[in-house]
């Protein structure tokens, strides 16, 4: 075990890791399910799971056992070579995507990548030349790298970096902006059907279906990133899924393989035709270690019911919060196991960091936002555990 010799190692982070990251308080060690442990031995409840990523808790035998075995085989191959987990990779998410036959599939190793690649498509859906248009949400997420970052509706995060990658605009998340701003110019909306960075923020009603009317009529591309609503997190294996449109490619990572990098575009229909040979690519991209451990964390997801799991305890975990009748809690967003609570007062920091204490791992995406993403493995008892200390935590802060 790592001693922590009264904060020495976060005089080490400090001192060796970039100023980009600010220092972290609790340095952990393992876990096991829904639980890890830090380097001082104490244990905590994680309901935010890696940022919805550790799908299946940690130190899944299913995934361990998938990584193990893998890696024993091959981890990498590089483009030149085909592997057999990639493919089968591949041909499940056409399937539970519902991509179908005409559907196609590019890995890279992020969320941010899997958006550059989704960004590269926009560019190539030209028209006559005159598509350069690409259209964003104020408040999206949707990376840190340049083409991702210029996606991103959150000026503070672009403004030290400008200038951007030319053509994004922001509009407003409404109906009439969305009407406002089409024309035959717009190449790609990007939507994220729950804005998890914002604080787990809903969509307007009708939203989407307008976004799919407007994007069809005027030849642009709907591309949804559901690289945090994605694999089963919001009850169903994609959120779009639960809204009556089809989009015409999504992006995909964070939960895929249960916190082995990787990210993915899906193309769906004619979409897929746009990339050739050799525009776009990746050394580590869909290489057979994290194609072996997303097979893994999805197969798993399929055998355990764990969309039905996210459903029946994000409906009890919602239920219970509520009962908690809290002041600090206006209102309950998201879906499924995606979870934003608004606060009516600006004290998301303090809450969060009063959860640590209690050894309770949340989130504060901002001020009065606080966001829970529990594993999908997540039981009717982690539930329990965690009304019980937030509640009490919520307690000691009205
Ligand atoms: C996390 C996230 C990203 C970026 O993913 P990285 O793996 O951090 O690059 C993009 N879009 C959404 C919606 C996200 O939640």
């Amino acid at each position: 075990m790592i001693q922590t010799q009264g904060g020495t190692w976060q005089r080490r982070f400090g001192d060796s890791l970039m100023g980009s990251l600010s220092t972290p308080t609790v340095m952990l060690s393992h876990g096991e399910g829904c639980h890890v442990h830090d380097v001082d031995g104490k244990r905590y409840l994680d309901f935010l799971g890696g940022i919805a990523v550790n799908a299946l808790g940690h130190a899944h035998p299913v995934l361990v056992d998938a990584l193990a075995t893998q890696a024993a085989a091959l981890i990498h191959v590089s483009n030149y070579f085909a592997s057999a987990p990639q493919i089968e990779l591949a041909e499940r998410l056409k399937r539970i995507t519902g991509a179908g036959e005409r559907g196609r599939v590019y890995f890279g190793n992020s969320g941010a990548e899997a958006n550059e690649a989704a960004f590269k498509l926009a560019r190539l859906n030209r028209g006559d030349g005159s598509k350069t248009r690409i259209l964003a949400l104020q408040n999206s997420f949707h990376g840190r790298t340049m083409g991702s970052l210029a996606l991103t509706g959150k000026p503070a995060l672009r403004e030290p970096f400008e200038p951007m990658v030319a053509g994004v605009e922001h509009i407003e998340t409404t109906i009439a902006a969305l009407e406002a701003a089409f024309d035959d110019r717009v190449a790609a909306l990007f939507v994220e059907p729950i804005k998890g960075e914002a604080g787990v923020l809903d969509l307007p009603e009708g939203f989407l279906e307008k976004a799919r009317e407007l994007t069809s009529r005027h030849g642009a591309l709907l591309v949804l990133d559901e690289i945090q609503t994605g694999v089963g997190r919001t009850g169903s294996w994609f959120a779009f899924q639960q809204f009556d449109i089809v989009p015409d490619a999504i992006t995909v990572a964070k939960g895929i393989a249960g916190g082995v990098p990787i990210g993915a575009l899906v193309t769906f229909g004619e979409t897929s035709d746009l990339f050739e040979a050799g525009q776009h690519g990746s050394t580590f991209g869909g290489n057979p270690l994290a194609t072996a451990a997303a097979n893994a964390v999805l197969g798993e997801i399929e055998a355990s019911d764990l969309i039905l799991n996210a459903v029946a305890r994000g409906d009890q975990l919602r239920e219970a919060i509520a009962a908690i009748g809290s002041p600090l809690i206006g209102e309950i967003r998201g879906r499924g196991l995606l979870i934003g609570l608004g606060l009516t007062q600006p004290v998301a920091a303090e809450l969060n960091a009063r959860a640590l204490e209690a050894g309770l791992i949340i989130n504060a995406p901002n001020d009065s936002s606080i966001r829970l993403a529990p594993p999908l493995i997540v039981g009717e008892s982690e539930i329990d555990e965690f009304i019980t200390l937030f509640s009490s935590v919520l307690k000691g802060l009205a």
